[in-house]
């Protein structure tokens, strides 16, 4: 197998002789074909071809197919947002009557679609801590449980997740992981190596890089078998009607029922689709990540120790600090560094936070996170402001946390420009 850096620049798109060095873009919504019993045969799933790019589109599909490579994966599919890959990744094997266990420091917008949006939908979940106990995780699962749900790094408490605990527990259960990988990246950490069964990225982040276009991917690991948990996942393991009678789990086994399944059902009924477009960008936006990755994760090291020093600073959340409680699971899941995103905690509260934020020069205030350039946002009045105290603190939240996307500057000015905004702050 090639290396990660081979795999970032040359992976998925492979041109032939006299074909377009750069990947191109097939900008139609449509495909010809010469007779109907051809058109029938892709309709049937009885042919791979494209017919309609709510479904499939060929760009998108090359881009999917360099996350694929890059994860380790077996399938891979792009979506129009990182929400849109986590609530397909999710409602492909759980629906209504059915429940999943998740870790309870997730995303804000993730957090969102399960326990809101998803649950009115009859999705039943169960948040659990990620530094839990194994019988506190055990007691989580129900006879209806149909998958687990954690971030490798969770935004923005920035906690590591422990892969190999969660994916143990959910395999002696007969479930899948699904791990959103969005802010390690594959350059950091390849959770299906540790066990979990299917990936998410919001491609929106480090992926793409650039803050240009919105995205997100679902790679499936190849390795669960649905077939010897039938009873649990009808929809990959029962005909399904509205194909004639397939069974995913037979007709494309391990390695392709899920990602086929996601595809014809869910991008066909939902039409998340991401735009050959943007699918474009966010290969170029690829060829580059492992160069980024390590000088966010470099600049990032450097800034977190400068916060430690700095006597306005309260505290600081990043796993590659010695001390730090999540620094052994990074060690173990993230050795080469985790990613350019750190939490901090001023002294004088929130309003320290905001008079801190309203200083800074070239750290611009932005929700976004995980890209070239960098930026901070105050989760509590922004991103988790739909949450109340309890549900902030369970996902990791405190009123004064700042999180702070390290980008790829000269690290010497983002530190001269915290620098001046802490000097005035309450000591
Ligand atoms: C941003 C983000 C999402 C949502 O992705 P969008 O592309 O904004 O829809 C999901 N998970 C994580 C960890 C994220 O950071």
């Amino acid at each position: 197998m090639k290396k990660i850096e081979t795999i970032c620049v040359q992976g998925g798109y492979e041109p032939g002789n006299g074909e377009p060095r750069q990947l191109p873009i097939i900008q139609s919504t449509t495909f010809k074909y010469d007779t109907s019993e051809h058109m029938a045969k892709l309709f049937d799933l009885e042919e791979s071809g494209y017919f309609y790019s709510r479904l499939q589109n060929p760009t998108n599909d090359l881009v999917a197919k360099k996350i694929c490579q890059l994860e380790g994966g077996s399938a891979a599919m792009l979506t129009s947002s990182g929400q849109a890959a986590n609530f397909f990744a999710v409602f492909n094997i759980a629906t209504s009557g059915d429940h999943v266990v998740a870790s309870s420091t997730i995303y804000g917008g993730t957090f969102n679609l399960f326990h809101v949006t998803m649950r009115k939908m009859g999705v039943d979940f169960t948040f659990v801590k990620p530094d839990c106990s194994e019988e506190e995780l055990e007691a989580a699962f129900r006879p209806n449980t149909k998958a687990v749900f954690g971030e490798t790094i969770a935004n923005p408490a920035v906690v590591v997740f422990d892969i190999e605990k969660f994916a143990n527990a959910a395999h002696r259960h007969g479930v899948p992981l699904i791990v959103d990988n969005t802010f390690a990246t594959p350059i950091n950490c390849r959770p299906i190596e540790w066990g979990a069964d299917i990936v998410t990225h919001s491609t929106t982040k480090y992926m793409d890089g650039h803050g240009a276009s919105l995205g997100g991917a679902i790679v499936d690991g190849g390795k669960f078998d649905w077939m010897a948990h039938a009873d649990k996942f009808p929809g990959l393991t029962t005909p399904d009607d509205s194909y004639h009678g397939i069974v995913y789990a037979e007709k494309f086994g391990k390695e392709g029922a899920y990602i086929t399944k996601a595809t014809a059902q869910l991008m066909r009924d939902f039409g998340a689709t991401q735009s050959p477009q943007n699918a474009f960008y966010l290969n170029l936006g690829l060829e580059s990540l492992a160069l980024r990755m390590k000088r966010h994760c470099e600049n990032a090291q450097k800034i977190a120790e400068f916060l430690q020093g700095h006597k306005a600073v309260s505290w600081v959340t990043y796993c590659g600090l010695p001390g730090d409680k999540c620094y052994e699971l990074g060690q173990k899941y993230l050795p080469n560094g985790s990613c350019g995103v750190l939490s901090f905690g001023v002294k004088g509260g929130r309003k320290a936070a905001e008079e801190f934020m309203k200083h800074l020069h070239i750290i611009a205030i932005e929700t976004h996170v995980a890209d070239a350039r960098s930026c901070c946002l105050h989760p509590a009045s922004a991103t988790h402001r739909q949450m109340n105290d309890q549900e902030l603190e369970a996902a990791g939240v405190k009123p004064e946390l700042i999180r702070l996307s390290v980008g790829i500057e000269n690290v010497d000015d983002l530190i001269a420009d915290i620098k001046q905004a802490l000097d005035i702050l309450p000591q």
